[in-house]
């Protein structure tokens, strides 16, 4: 997300984490999940997107840690909430969730000077099998990526098993916002895109850490931002999904740092 914001960060080497600042973002994305995991656990018919946020902000700051986005490039909440043909980076507001909505809760927590990004897309309710198949997919996609965030692998290694995985289900990309390296700033080089091809781009080393996010939509992948100069629209106005981990690459492959097992 905030793709276009990457190069704020003025790092324009990619950072290799020690083992002791890989601690601190264990620490910072097992803070996370547990947070993301109990406002998913909230999502209803009738709940607010603002209740969400809510209670994303309390439990983070409860677990010792600082909500990674609020006030990040001037965004006003704790939690990214998307609903529907709302991709990423829409504001929590009075917003009511309904049956058959999909709602996309996107996370960042910083601990000790480190940062953690995670993201999930899930159903409220009932919803259409196409929607199913939508969310299906694209966790699938993500599952994917991961798996190729090998050492000795490269970013289009990635990129083409996303892409492959949701083009194949006949959904399509959203290549106006992708994944990017994670650590003292929450979007640091480089660039993770959700497409590629094998064996190019940037060789995977130990050290590394990088958020995977694949955005899929039904229908076409063009994106626009509404008034709000924030919220992500598809244009046509399709449904889109977004699921997002932070992942180190390490010797012994990649370690899900915004998982809790
Ligand atoms: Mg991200
Ligand atoms: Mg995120």
């Amino acid at each position: 997300m905030w793709q276009e914001n990457v190069s704020r960060s003025g790092r324009n080497a990619i950072e290799l984490k020690s083992p002791a600042e890989l601690d601190i973002m264990r620490r910072a994305g097992a803070i996370l999940q547990k947070v993301i995991l109990e406002v998913v656990e909230a999502v209803r018919p009738g709940v607010t997107t603002l209740e969400l946020d809510k209670l994303a902000h309390d439990r983070i700051k409860q677990a010792g840690g600082k909500p990674a986005f609020l006030g990040l490039y001037g965004f006003p909440k704790t939690l990214c909430i998307s609903v529907n043909e709302e991709v990423v980076h829409g504001i929590p507001g009075k917003r009511e969730l309904a049956e058959g909505d999909i709602v996309s809760i996107d996370c960042g927590v910083k601990l000790k000077g480190f940062y953690s990004d995670t993201a999930y897309t899930v159903a409220v309710g009932k919803v259409t099998p196409e929607v199913e198949r939508l969310l299906e997919v694209t966790q699938r996609s993500l599952a994917l990526g991961i798996e190729q965030c090998q050492v000795g692998n490269r970013l289009g290694d990635i990129g083409n098993a996303v892409q492959v995985c949701a083009e194949g289900a006949g959904f399509s990309l959203i290549k106006d916002y992708g994944g990017h390296g994670v650590g003292r700033a929450l979007h640091e080089d480089p660039r993770v895109e959700n497409f590629g091809r094998p064996g190019t781009g940037t060789r995977l080393k130990a050290g590394m850490v990088i958020a995977v996010e694949p955005m899929v939509a039904i229908g076409e992948g063009d994106t626009e931002v509404l008034e709000d100069e924030w919220t992500v629209v598809t244009r046509d106005r399709s449904y889109a999904a977004h699921f997002e981990h932070t992942i180190a690459i390490t010797e012994n492959g990649p370690e899900i740092l915004t998982r809790v097992d």
